[in-house]
Formats: C-alpha cells, structure tokens, sequence
C-alpha cells in the first residue's frame, strides 16, 4: 500500500482511540506513535519516501520481509517503551505498526508475518492502483468525520 493510504488509516484508528479510550499521556502524542507505527515498516524499502534514508538496511533484509513481521513489531514497541516509559504510547505504536501489517497483507505481494517463516500472508490488491487510491480517499473522509 501507499504511504498515504497507510498514514490516513492509521489517523483513522488513532482519532478513534483518542477519542473513545482513556489513558495517561497527551493525546497528540499517542496519535504520532500511532502514526509513526502507521509508516514504520517500510523503512525496509528503499525506494519508499520512508526508506530512501535507511537504504542500507535493503543491503541486509528484503522488503515486507523482518520489517513486516510481528517479531519486529515487537522488538520496536520494547525500544519504543524503553525509550518512552509509557505503555500507552508503546501500544500506540504497536497499533500503528499491525495496521501497516494489515493492509499489506492485503496486496498481492503480501508480507513474511511470521518471519523468519517463510509463509507469505497476501490478499489481492495492487499498490498504487485504483483500490489503494480508494481507500486512501475512504479513510481521509473517514478521518475528516471524526475530527468534528
Ligand atoms: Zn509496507
């Protein structure tokens, strides 16, 4: 998926959960973990905007490979807790980081959730193409509603 259609779906789950889940911490915050998370993965890709400054990381793992995987997700929100000390935050990021995971796996190309397994979960999309375009355009709408 695009960029885009990831940062306006994760805005999506984020606007939800600062709005309908109490917690401790500044709510803007929580909505750039979640957002952070939202884009994280594609650190491995070396062409994605997100990437290109991390391209040194295509020399060792594949794209939709360790990054896109439960594992790393893992490892990052510990990093992102330890670094925080908040747990709210780090299950921001958590959130942000499977919503990525969940769209991906929506695409043809699929992602390695179970990494090191081999085992591809994948869908039927195309990135860029027309679906991605609309659900980029659904979330922001989505996204628009829940701001009012
Ligand atoms: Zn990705």
């Amino acid at each position: 998926m695009m960029l885009w259609t990831h940062l306006s779906f994760a805005l999506v789950i984020g606007l939800f959960v600062i709005k309908n889940i109490s917690f401790s911490g500044n709510p803007i915050t929580l909505l750039a973990f979640i957002l952070l998370g939202g884009f994280f993965p594609d650190i491995d890709c070396a062409t994605a905007l997100v990437g290109t400054p991390f391209k040194f990381i295509n020399m060792f793992l594949r794209h939709r490979g360790f990054f896109h995987s439960i594992v790393s997700g893992t490892a990052v929100t510990i990093i992102v807790f330890l670094l925080t000390g908040n747990s709210y935050y780090a299950l921001g990021f958590l959130l942000g980081f499977m919503s990525h995971l969940f769209l991906d796996s929506t695409t043809k190309r699929g992602i390695s959730f179970f990494w090191p397994s081999k085992i591809r979960m994948r869908g039927k999309l195309k990135t860029g193409r027309l679906p991605d375009w609309l659900l980029f355009f659904m979330f922001v709408i989505i996204s628009v509603l829940m701001w009012f």
